[in-house]
């Protein structure tokens, strides 16, 4: 078992390296364990719900699903530390929050984290907004849990930086100089989901967030984090 144990839950496949695949890859590099847990698929927001079940569809669920694996692979996740859902995105609201605490809670339990990056509450995504909640609602503080020593919330481009009326304001960096391209690199792995600059997913938008991040911190590259909760840091 490794000192750090890192506990990524992100609510759809993309959302972990967008929000933290560098510092998965260097946490990766020195030899902490690292699982990383979805609530839900990412695919069904853009279809009707009697669409749903059209092999079209889920073709794609199981598509985004296996790039999931094929990007964290690339940021040196086993297969077997992914923990994909079929559940549908976009709906976590109507999905009872107490089901996504006990499926954290699980992991909690099995993987015994030291570290949990998840969402930020403020995300236009109503799914990030859930995850977040759930997280909260998983970890709370008892003695028991104390193992676990800090949550970290992590930006979510095309999702964070929209709610302009809430700006993301990271408190915590990790300097991702030196896995910035490989950050990018997995982000290829969801070949479905990256478009052209300016789009905020694009390989520039990425990298000209990382270049800003490092900028606030003196690095190169980092990645940004919101504190929500630590002891003994
Ligand atoms: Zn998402």
């Amino acid at each position: 078992m490794s000192v750090e144990r890192i506990l990524v839950v992100a609510a759809h496949p993309d959302d972990e390296v967008l929000g933290c695949g560098g510092t998965i890859a260097k946490y990766r590099k020195v030899g902490y364990d690292v699982r990383v847990v979805f609530l839900a698929e990412g695919i069904t927001a853009r279809y009707r719900p009697d669409e749903f079940d059209l092999p079209e569809v889920t073709g794609k669920i199981e598509r985004r699903n296996a790039n999931a694996k094929r990007a964290l692979a690339l940021l040196d996740v086993d297969g077997k530390d992914v923990f994909t859902s079929l559940r549908h995105c976009c709906r976590l609201d109507q999905t009872p929050l107490i089901e996504l605490t006990k499926e954290i809670e699980r992991h909690l339990v099995d993987f015994k984290p030291t570290r949990l990056f998840t969402h930020s509450t403020d995300d236009t995504n109503v799914d990030h907004g859930f995850v977040h909640r759930a997280v909260l609602a998983a970890a709370r503080p008892v003695a028991k849990e104390r193992r676990l020593r800090a949550i970290y919330a992590f930006e979510v481009l095309s999702s964070s930086e929209w709610n302009t009326l809430q700006p993301f304001a990271p408190t915590i960096f990790h300097d991702i100089t030196g896995h910035v391209d490989t950050k990018i690199a997995a982000l290829a792995a969801y070949e479905d989901e990256m478009r052209a600059a300016p789009h905020p997913r694009s390989p520039d938008v990425v990298r000209a967030l990382a270049t800003f991040r490092g900028a606030q911190m003196g690095a190169a590259f980092a990645e940004g984090f919101v504190l929500v909760r630590g002891i003994d840091l």
